[in-house]
């Protein structure tokens, strides 16, 4: 007898799990639609009725699909859906912080938050008031438009490569200047000017020479004082004559 319940005890086993089984979800009827799976619907089978999505903007939701034939039913998790963010911007200026306001679009969050960014100089807002050249540079001034700061740049204009004293026009320009200087001298003929070869010339690009000396002569009283000149000019050729004209011409007392 003993050994006949051993011998069955497998059998015995497998009635119990079937007759547990057909309890539960009823193992007989095999579904053709969702193969007792409604996982296996696809989105839009007819077949597939989704009973409750509950994710919100924070929170993970769970969708239960039931299969509209055997009614089996199956969870599915939803991730969170994150806020659906509606921005509005106060852009920062040189002066004034900025601030960014997002507020949640999602019925029912209701989440906001605010971003600060500091207030800058580098958000100064440029605008060119205008500009004046010398005779080596040129200065261009700004006026920021929000705050009226004020700024003004220099750039120093190209002289140009420099021109070797063994060159013929080297010495057309530079008895240019001397002519030039003169003109503006107290006592021209007692000037007294450092030799030529000293005297650097450069030509730029546009054809205007830039020649750079020094002239010792009487200043506004007499007296003798070393001055620095610079002397930019042109030159205007006809035939075989060189003319040279007074473009402008700084002297300084040096
Ligand atoms: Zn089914
Ligand atoms: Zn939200
Ligand atoms: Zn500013």
């Amino acid at each position: 007898m003993k050994n006949l319940l051993k011998k069955l005890s497998p059998l015995f086993a497998l009635v119990m799990a079937l007759a547990l089984c057909f309890s539960l979800i009823g193992c007989d009827t095999n579904c053709p639609y969702c193969e007792n799976d409604p996982t296996t619907l696809g989105k839009s089978s007819i077949w597939r009725e989704e009973l409750s999505t509950t994710a919100t903007c924070t929170q993970d939701g769970i969708t239960t699909i039931q299969c509209a034939n055997c009614k089996r039913t199956t969870q599915i998790a939803v991730g969170a859906l994150g806020h659906d963010w509606k921005i509005t911007k106060d852009e920062a200026t040189c002066l004034k912080a900025g601030n960014t306001y997002y507020s949640c679009n999602r019925d029912g969050c209701g989440e906001t938050k605010n971003e600060w960014s500091e207030a800058s100089p580098s958000k100064h807002k440029w605008v060119k008031t205008g500009s004046r050249e010398t005779m080596t540079e040129i200065y261009t001034d700004y006026e920021c438009s929000v705050c009226e700061e004020t700024k003004t740049e220099k750039t120093k204009i190209s002289m140009g490569s420099s021109i070797k004293n063994t060159q013929e026009e080297f010495y057309y320009a530079t008895g240019a200047a001397i002519q030039i200087v003169k003109g503006q001298l107290k006592y021209p003929s007692s000037a007294k000017f450092i030799k030529e070869s000293q005297m650097e010339v450069h030509k730029n690009y546009s054809g205007i020479y830039f020649i750079e000396g020094a002239v010792s002569a009487p200043n506004a009283f007499g007296v003798y004082t070393d001055f620095y000149f610079i002397v930019k000019t042109k030159i205007r050729v006809s035939g075989s004559k060189f003319t040279w004209y007074d473009f402008d011409c700084q002297l300084e007392e040096g």
